[in-house]
Parts: structure tokens; C-alpha cells; sequence
């Protein structure tokens, strides 16, 4: 019976963040009746491993974990911060051939059933080659906002309006020639999206992943179309097909329970203890800190972090990963913040993110702006502090604060007056209370989106009866 499902191949960018939304999307899949093959590099899986005492990642016969290498030279020190582009090029040089050895394999072993599609991280596109080889179809899944992926499949006419434009002052650059985007500052667009430099080498790398994104057979991305109406509805002429299937997160929890919602890929090992200190504090009471996977800072910035939350006075839970700085944070925070922390902080290295924003003692979220984590707050109804550093987030950031309107900016250069008063202002303020109101009223409308007739809801069973079992037959770009 198992050897009838229809065999999804999925294989995400090599990053943490990517890896959690893909591997979302995969349990989607496998509640829908098809048998999955995760597909991670050698380096991460290694990585993984590590952080779980080396426990098997899956015991199910229809959920497999499969890995390829990344191409890049070993690396000593698993937990040193990868370089973005340099990972970028070498999956785009490399890894075209060791996948399609896997799917070789995939398809005289004895025990899966034929790969019958590929669910392919929009970064990953030589899968689009792969696909074409094998006569199946691909998708491509943007595991980022509907407008960040508009914007970096724009890069190439920004460049061509802005970088190589002499005239143009960055500073006062606006945007408004971007079909469903409004008008908006080249700081708040996506650094991965644009360069000062004409040549950047990353924007042709981007460009070139761009042009063969227009042949996979569908585009998804991990939106609501009520969220974002306008850009949705311009990146539905761009590709093969559209498919807004977001909250992805949100569309999971609807689904019946599994063997397979256990399944979890953490970089770092999780600390769960966090969560039996917020079970001690009082409702909405706590902020919760976080700043992803890849963001890094120096040790200026966690000070004055640091004594913004101290002089808050509110509780705090906070992350702090082992490559957010180098060195170790606790020689680096001054003796007034140590004061503080025993009184009303908790620090941990790494937490099941999902599980702390669905906390009933989490009031609020001082986030880095990753998409992932603003879509999990928006699915909690949490509001947030933004503060961005590099690629999709300050696109996120200006998104979260000037459009949607549920969180509070606080500024790039941060200080500890400016950490203070804006997390006052989130946890008791006038303006608090506001975007506070807008979270949970996000929040009911991704419901909506996710739940029975809902648009994301009836989105994933257009994709899979339309492009995940059609063969690829449809499409002309594509196949
Ligand atoms: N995450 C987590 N625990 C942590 C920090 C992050 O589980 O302590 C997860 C988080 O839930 C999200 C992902 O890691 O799914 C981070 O993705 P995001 O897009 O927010 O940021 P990135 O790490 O890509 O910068």
C-alpha cells in the first residue's frame, strides 16, 4: 500500500530557517497521503544529529531523511556562521549532480514508491533542471513574504533603474514602479535584492535562480492572500501557477495528529526549561527575544540590548545562540544587567519558538524579522518589537510596522533608551495596546484563510490535484 503514495521529493536551502518551513510544508504533504523524501545537506543533517544526541530524526517508513553534500569545503567548527553567498554559489554549482544521483537511487530502491514531484526551495533551482530530466514536476516555494519574493524578482530592473543609475540617491531612492507594490524606500527593500555595486555577483546569482523559477511548474508561498492582496495578485501572472498556502504553520495545527508532527530538524538543542520558567510568570507578562538562526551582533549592541530590557523592568525571555556573537555572552553583559536577569530574565541558547509564542505568558516579541518568525507571532497573535538586520528583514520590518500594523520599529543603531521605551510602550502603552489589537485581528484572519473554504486551505488542494499529481502534463514552461 505504502509503495502507491505519490513520492514528494523536498529539499530546502541549507539554512535553519528554510529548513522549518520546508519541513512544515513536507508534513503537510505526508497528512495528505504522500510519502516524503527530506532531503538535507551533509553538513546540516551532520549538525542536527549533533544537537540530538544522535536520536534518529523519524522512525516512519513513509517519512525519510536523505542528504547530499553542499559542495563546500568541511568545516572545523560546525557552529561557525556560514557565509550566505558563498553557500548560494556552491548549492547552485554543486549539488545538481549528487541530487539527481539521489533521485536515481530513490528510484531503484525497492522499498520507497517512484519520486513522483519535487518541492524545491525557490533557492535551490537547479532542481528545475532535475525535474525536466526526469519528466516530473517541480515547485518552487518561497519560504519568504509574497512581497519580499516580488522584490528580489525584481532585482535585475533595480539594478538596471538604480545601481547602475549615477543620478540616483540611495538615501532617497523610492520605489513605485513595481506592479503591487505602492511606493516604497530602497532601505526598506530587501538587502539580497540590490546592490551599490553594479556587479555584484550575488544579484547575477539571484537573477539567474530568478529565470529558472519561471519554468517550474508552480510557484507557493508561505502567505495569506488578505495579508497581501495586491502583490499576490501581481506574482499570479509570473509564474506557471500561484499558490498562497500560509500560515503554514497555522494549515498544520488544523490537520489530525501524527507520528510525524514529532519530527524535528534544530541546528542548536532545544531548552525546554524555558518554557517551566514562563509557566511561573503571570499572563502576557513576558517579552520574548529572539533573533533566528543567522543574524549576528557585537558586543556594543548586546550591551545596550541588554540594559534596555533591564531597565524596562519587564520579564524576559531571551535567546541568545551560540554564533550571535562571538565570545561568550556572559563575559560581555555588564554586572547591572546580571542583577536584573536573576530577577526577571531567562536566558537559553535555543526554544521551540512555536511553543513559547503560544505561551499564555507572552506578551510581546522583540524579533529579528525573519519571515518565519513574524508568520509564527501573526499565527499566535503576538505583537512585536522589530528590529532588522540584513536580506527579507527590513522589508518584514517595514511590512509588520507601516502596514499591517502590529508591531512597534525600534532603531537599527539600537540603544538602551530607545529598547526601553519602545518595549514599555508594547507591554503598557497607548500604541501597544494598538498593535496589539491588530495581532489578534491578523491572527483571526489567517484563521480564516487556513480553516475549511478558507483560501490557503483550499490553495494546498489545488496545488496537490493540479501540479503535485498531475505529472507535470499541464505545462508548457514547465515539464
Ligand atoms: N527558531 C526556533 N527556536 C529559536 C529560534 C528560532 O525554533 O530559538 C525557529 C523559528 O521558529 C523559525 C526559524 O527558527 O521557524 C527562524 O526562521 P526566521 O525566518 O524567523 O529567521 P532566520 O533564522 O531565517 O533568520
Amino acid at each position: 500500500m505504502e509503495i502507491q503514495r505519490p513520492h514528494a521529493v523536498c529539499i530546502p536551502y541549507p539554512a535553519q530557517g528554510h529548513i522549518f518551513a520546508m519541513l512544515k510544508l513536507a508534513k503537510l504533504l505526508h497528512h495528505k497521503g504522500f510519502h516524503i523524501t527530506y532531503v538535507l545537506t551533509q553538513f546540516n543533517y551532520a549538525h542536527i544529529m549533533k544537537a540530538r544526541n544522535f536520536l534518529p530524526l523519524t522512525q516512519s517508513p513513509t517519512f525519510r531523511f536523505e542528504t547530499i553534500p553542499d559542495g563546500l569545503p568541511s568545516r572545523e567548527n560546525p557552529d561557525t556562521a556560514l557565509d550566505i553567498a558563498d553557500l548560494c554559489f556552491s548549492t547552485a554549482k554543486n549539488c545538481y549532480a549528487p541530487f539527481m544521483e539521489l533521485i536515481d537511487m530513490l528510484n531503484r530502491a525497492s522499498d520507497v514508491p517512484p519520486v513522483s514531484c519535487v518541492v524545491s526551495d525557490a533557492l535551490m533551482a537547479f532542481t528545475v533542471g532535475a525535474s525536466q530530466e526526469l519528466g516530473i514536476p517541480v515547485v518552487f516555494f518561497f519560504p519568504i513574504s509574497a512581497v519580499a519574493s516580488l522584490m528580489h524578482i525584481y532585482s535585475s530592473d533595480i539594478r538596471d533603474k538604480v545601481s547602475k543609475n549615477k543620478d540616483v540617491i540611495f538615501g532617497d531612492y523610492i520605489i513605485d514602479w513595481i506592479p503591487g507594490v505602492k511606493s516604497i524606500g530602497l532601505s526598506d527593500i530587501p538587502t539580497t535584492a540590490w546592490s551599490t555595486d553594479p556587479n555584484d555577483p550575488f544579484i547575477d546569482y539571484l537573477i539567474s535562480q530568478v529565470s529558472k523559477s519561471y519554468k517550474a511548474s508552480a510557484a507557493i508561498f508561505n502567505t495569506f492572500d488578505e495579508l497581501e492582496p495586491e502583490v499576490c495578485k501581481a506574482l499570479s501572472s509570473m509564474f506557471n501557477r500561484v499558490y498562497t498556502i500560509g500560515p503554514i504553520p497555522m494549515l498544520l495545527k488544523g490537520l489530525p495528529k501524527s507520528e510525524i508532527d514529532k519530527i524535528e530538524c534544530n541546528l542548536w538543542k532545544e531548552d525546554s526549561t524555558c518554557i517551566q520558567w514562563l509557566d511561573t510568570k503571570n499572563p502576557k507578562s513576558v517579552v520574548y527575544v529572539n533573533f533566528g538562526s543567522m543574524a549576528v551582533t557585537n558586543p556594543e549592541k548586546l550591551v545596550e540590548l541588554a540594559m534596555g530590557l533591564s531597565k524596562s523592568m519587564k520579564n524576559f525571555l531571551w535567546i541568545i545562540r551560540p554564533e550571535l556573537i562571538s565570545g561568550d555572552w556572559s563575559t560581555i553583559l555588564p554586572p547591572a544587567f546580571t542583577d536584573a536577569f536573576k530577577d526577571r530574565g531567562y536566558i537559553a541558547d535555543w526554544c521551540d519558538q512555536e511553543q513559547v509564542l503560544n505561551h499564555p505568558s507572552v506578551g510581546g516579541f522583540l524579533t529579528h524579522c525573519g519571515w518565519n518568525s513574524m508568520v509564527e507571532s501573526m499565527s499566535a497573535g503576538v505583537a512585536m518589537v522589530c528590529w532588522s538586520f540584513f536580506a527579507d528583514q527590513p522589508l518584514n520590518r517595514y511590512c509588520c510596522c507601516s502596514e499591517w500594523r502590529l508591531g512597534l520599529e525600534i532603531e537599527n543603531d539600537v540603544k538602551r533608551e530607545n529598547v526601553e521605551s519602545v518595549v514599555r510602550e508594547l507591554m503598557e502603552g497607548e500604541k501597544g495596546r494598538e498593535v496589539k489589537k491588530k495581532a489578534l485581528f491578523w491572527k483571526e484572519r489567517a484563521e480564516v484563510a487556513t480553516s475549511v473554504g478558507g483560501s490557503s486551505f483550499l490553495n494546498l488542494d489545488k496545488l496537490i490535484g493540479e501540479v503535485l499529481l498531475s505529472g507535470g502534463q499541464h505545462f508548457p514552461n514547465g515539464v
